[in-house]
């Protein structure tokens, strides 16, 4: 994540900061260049971003705001929400205040996934006439429901139940998982959806099933052997050492996914790390060279946390057998960026 600074006061303020903690100046996130300005409503509903360079002058607050969105949108857009909250399809009605809660919550995990694809070069964006590679997002809450979270083509569904803590750290443990966060859900299913514009339309397939295995295997089938072994193993098994996490053994789509996912958590961490001084060495945009940082990064913030009695914040291991898989993610997210 970008750090930002109030332009009124200097103050530092964050990503998701909709007024200066310090000035109280309201503030709003401008999705392209992506940054955090001052806002100033001119007439009954529209601002002016100040300090935003070119067009357009008069900006809406998104629809969303009231829930704690506090991005822009172009009034001559013909659009009440944000680039983010605009991906959403389904969301739960405000019936149930937890749920809506949980909601907003998981939009506010989705902006920053928002954020760091249109930063990496993969924007993300509903279907239309332009685009035939749409997603859309069903934020659904279902309390009596067995887990729903997973993609289908063009369709992200979250279990907002993944927003609570007892909820989700007692399927952590369940499916023994070092790593379970409603950020880490989004960024995995993302990577299912990103499969084909990555790997299958730039012509990598071969060497994506030399890596990954062949993703056509039976999925129902490998699911079932995977559940049904590891109801025979001791809690505390690891994951064996190719793969980033036990549920990347699943099947080859999900290893995918898996090392999607732990590379945009790895390049949003060195971003932050570098944006906030806390890494002094940097690196030289090579997979290697981030690896070694995130390395060395991942352990000091886990030991941090720790520190302060918390669990780890990241608590994975990137072991050898695994930086292959993440240098063609890497490959793949390099050579689609330069197209655009
Ligand atoms: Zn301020
Ligand atoms: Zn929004």
């Amino acid at each position: 994540m970008r750090r930002f600074t109030c332009r009124t006061c200097g103050a530092a303020v964050t990503f998701s900061d909709s007024r200066c903690p310090s000035c109280e100046t309201h503030l709003g996130f401008v999705h392209e260049p992506g940054d955090l300005l001052p806002i100033e409503l001119v007439d009954d509903s529209s601002y002016l971003v100040v300090g935003h360079q070119g067009p357009p002058d008069r900006w809406w607050r998104c629809l969303n705001a009231a829930w704690g969105c506090n991005w822009m949108v172009p009034t001559g857009d013909g659009a009440v929400w944000c680039a983010s909250c605009r991906l959403t399809r389904g969301r739960p009605d405000e019936s149930s205040l937890d749920a809506v809660r949980a909601w907003s919550t998981a939009e506010a995990a989705k902006r920053r996934l928002v954020a760091q694809l249109h930063w990496l070069g993969l924007p993300i964006a509903p279907p239309s006439a332009e685009n035939d590679d749409g997603l859309v997002f069903d934020l659904v809450y279902l309390p009596e429901s067995v887990g729903v979270t997973g993609h289908r083509p063009g369709v992200i569904t979250l279990d907002l139940r993944e927003v609570d803590h007892n909820f989700r750290e007692a399927a952590r443990q369940h499916f023994r998982e070092e790593y379970r966060t409603v950020l880490g859900h989004l960024r995995h299913e993302t990577g299912h959806h990103v499969w084909r514009r990555l790997v299958v339309r730039q012509g990598a397939l071969d060497e994506a099933r030399a890596l990954f295995g062949d993703e056509r295997a039976d999925y129902a089938a490998a699911l079932e052997s995977h559940y049904g072994e590891m109801h025979d193993q001791t809690p505390d098994t690891r994951p064996a050492a190719e793969f980033v996490s036990d549920y990347a053994s699943v099947h080859p789509s999900e290893d995918w996914a898996e090392c999607f996912a732990h590379y945009l958590h790895l390049r949003d961490g060195l971003e932050t790390a570098a944006e906030f001084g806390l890494d002094t060495i940097g690196h030289d945009g090579t997979l290697p060279s981030m690896l070694e940082r995130w390395r060395e990064l991942s352990l000091g913030v886990d030991e941090v946390t720790r520190s302060l009695g918390q669990p780890a914040a990241y608590g994975v291991t990137i072991r050898p057998q695994i930086e292959p898989k993440l240098q063609f993610v890497h490959d793949r997210v390099s050579a689609v960026a330069r197209e655009r």
